[in-house]
């Protein structure tokens, strides 16, 4: 339903005519989006049911500011996107106006001093990768790829990511906030001019404005914010060529004491210990695992062309990589110095002797050789997802996170035999049994573990079975999973049997009522119910419920 002339010429005013729009074909695009299939009696193919009423570019916090104030004032529901990379930035509810935040794409300052930068919604973590290399600092990209915003991520999505081991988890890389709050007032949470910190003396929203998992849209607008860097042993620069296999990409000339390993370990166990070995060593610039070689070199890889990927595949390197591994584990180590690389690398190879490892000799061949010495470095900085949908479509039967024996107990063998199923069933993708993407934390204080699998998003059959996947995988062995289940992807889509509105019912009463709390921060701080419901709180079923 379009809005009412009088309010989109109200929005009109505070961006300007060409800032806005009602189109028909430019709001269908916010309607096409990864996962929308997955929307049980929402989707009916491909696009979400609802168009948005309005879309509004807003260039400023000022403009976001005026336009939430607006949306108060004409009872008009918003929600906020920076690059909507997933149908959870598009809204399940009718008449939303999307606040599409492109035009704030400004790295505010980077602070060599105190290890941060502070961006606009619309700075890509490829963008501010690549001015933090000139001050030797890094950050900590996500596997979602170098493309999508680094504040959406910090701020209000999740936050794996693949330089955990060393940089942490993104819910702790959020420094300080400039935040438009729901009602339209600013605050700045932190320091009033700095951005080092997030926390002050006294009482701090830090817990309302995000926990593991941020708001998705759901709590107000944050227009800045200030993120932890940590150091970059490296050049300033990184040189690519684009004609890799594994990347698309290539480092032009070698990093200096820096070298990228897989190692292989025969079981689940074998990885744990050797997983926590790597944590106590204190090592690993970055750790992450991608699966087996079918899933982490014949999936996870975007070669510059897919005629370039099928003559990797008809090589027969991957066939020859699957005999030799079982359970790889990717590692970048970084030196400061060559004393410090050695001494790293040593260390390394006592811990694979020890945990029961080894480093198989395929990955001395070409292109494995090549991929790891010229296109690791590439990963780290530019990884990227979207590479990854071979089937058309890609999801994950759940994300775990916790310690290392926990996750791995249930992310390692029943994972897999839950994922043979499917695959012989025939709705899903056979790309190797082990497809778990995985990233430490912390020097594996804790672990995030999910496993991936791949869909054909055209083929209703296809989608059914994945969407069944995520239901079994969320039902067995339930009880044991506390703690884990609020990382459930069916929380953003729902599953084969639950809407979003009814796994928000069915799952609150089981962690506290997490639920109702947010509603009651919800009713505190959007006193006019004007910030879309999608994906927070007792969800859309709030605006007719007593809490
Ligand atoms: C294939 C794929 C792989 C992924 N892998 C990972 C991963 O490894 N690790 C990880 O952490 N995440 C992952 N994600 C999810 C990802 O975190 C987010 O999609 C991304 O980090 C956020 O950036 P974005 O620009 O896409 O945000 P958007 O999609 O624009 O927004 C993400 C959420 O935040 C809200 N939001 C956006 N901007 C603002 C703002 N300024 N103020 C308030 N709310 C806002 C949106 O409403 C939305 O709900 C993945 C997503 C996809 C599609």
């Amino acid at each position: 339903m379009p809005l009412k002339p009088e309010v989109y010429r109200v929005f009109e005013d505070i961006v300007g005519e060409k800032n806005i729009t009602a189109s028909d074909v430019i709001l269908d695009s916010y309607t096409f989006n990864w996962l929308v299939e997955f929307h049980p009696g929402c989707a009916p193919g491909k696009y979400l049911q609802n168009r948005p009423s309005a879309v509004i570019l807003p260039g400023s916090t000022e403009e976001v500011q005026a336009i939430v104030k607006a949306c108060n004032r004409y009872k008009a529901i918003y929600k906020p996107l920076s690059t909507g990379y997933g149908s959870h930035a598009f809204s399940l509810e009718e008449e939303v106006v999307l606040l599409d935040l492109k035009r704030m794409n400004n790295i505010i300052e980077i602070d060599e001093k105190n290890r941060c930068a502070v961006v606009e919604p619309y700075v890509t973590w490829a963008q501010l990768t690549a001015e933090s290399l000139k001050k030797g600092l890094f950050g900590t990209p996500h596997q979602a790829g170098s493309q999508a915003s680094a504040l959406a991520n910090i701020t209000s999505g999740w936050g794996m990511n693949i330089m955990g081991n060393h940089g942490g988890h993104n819910c702790r890389n959020a420094l300080g906030v400039e935040w438009i709050l729901p009602d339209g007032e600013l605050i700045k949470l932190g320091h009033t001019e700095e951005w080092f910190t997030g926390d002050g003396p006294g009482p701090s929203l830090r817990g309302i404005m995000r926990g593991h998992v941020g708001a998705l849209g759901g709590f107000g607008v944050f227009t800045k914010v200030g993120i932890k860097l940590h150091n970059w042993p490296g050049p300033p620069e990184v040189r690519t060529v684009g004609e890799g296999i594994f990347s698309a990409y290539k480092v032009k000339e070698p990093l200096k004491r820096a070298k990228a390993y897989m190692v292989d370990l025969p079981d689940y166990e074998k990885l744990a210990d050797f997983m926590y070995a790597i944590g106590d060593a204190e090592i690993g610039y970055s750790v992450m695992r991608c699966g087996g070689p079918e899933h982490a070199f014949a999936i996870m890889g975007g070669a510059i062309s897919n005629q370039t990927f099928l003559d990797l595949h008809e090589s027969g390197m991957i066939n020859a990589a699957a005999e030799e591994f079982n359970h790889p584990c990717m590692l970048f180590l970084y030196g400061i110095s060559e004393r410090d690389f050695e001494f790293q690398e040593k260390l390394l190879y006592d811990i694979v002797d020890e945990t029961g490892g080894t480093i198989p000799d395929v990955i001395n061949e070409t292109p494995f050789k090549e991929m790891l010495a010229d296109e690791f470095p590439v990963i780290l900085i530019g990884n990227d997802t979207h590479l990854a949908h071979h089937a058309g479509g890609f999801v994950i039967n759940a994300g775990y996170m916790g310690t290392t024996d926990p996750v791995v107990r249930h992310q390692g063998l029943p994972a897999e035999e839950l994922k043979g199923k499917y695959m012989e069933r025939g709705g899903i993708l056979k790309d190797g049994l082990d497809s778990t993407y995985h990233n430490s934390f912390d020097n594996n204080s804790y672990i995030y573990m999910e496993l991936e699998y791949h869909y054909d998003a055209a083929d209703p059959f296809s989608v059914e079975e994945s969407r069944k996947c995520i239901t079994e995988e969320r039902d067995t062995r339930r009880e044991e999973k506390a703690g884990f289940e609020v990382q459930d992807i069916a929380l953003c889509v729902g599953d084969s049997r639950l809407t979003i509105q009814e796994r928000f019912d069915e799952l609150g009463p089981l962690y506290g009522n997490y639920h109702l709390w947010q509603e009651k921060f919800k009713r505190a701080f959007d006193p006019n119910d004007v910030v879309d419901r999608s994906t927070y709180g007792v969800g859309v079923a709030g605006r007719n419920m007593d809490v």
